[in-house]
């Protein structure tokens, strides 16, 4: 299962509606300051769960010791 990161704050979630949630209820203010031009917080939400999809498949890949450093290493390959 490819772990979904908080793009804010680290938070892990494995379900995308749980991160979609944890993403509404703590990063609303944060989601409104993406670089990303106008939106609807849907389609802010949206793009911060795809940009989280990413850094979890790179962290996936990290071996232990990197995986470590960054205070990831519970994140299982
Ligand atoms: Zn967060």
């Amino acid at each position: 299962m490819v772990p979904l990161i908080c793009i804010f704050c680290k938070y892990v979630e494995y379900i995308e509606f749980d991160l979609d949630l944890h993403l509404y209820q703590n990063h609303r203010i944060d989601l409104v300051k993406l670089p990303i031009g106008k939106g609807s917080l849907e389609t802010r939400i949206n793009y911060a769960i795809e940009e989280g999809r990413r850094v979890g498949i790179n962290l996936r890949n990290l071996n232990k010791e990197a995986k470590h450093k960054l205070g990831f290493e519970y994140i299982i390959s």
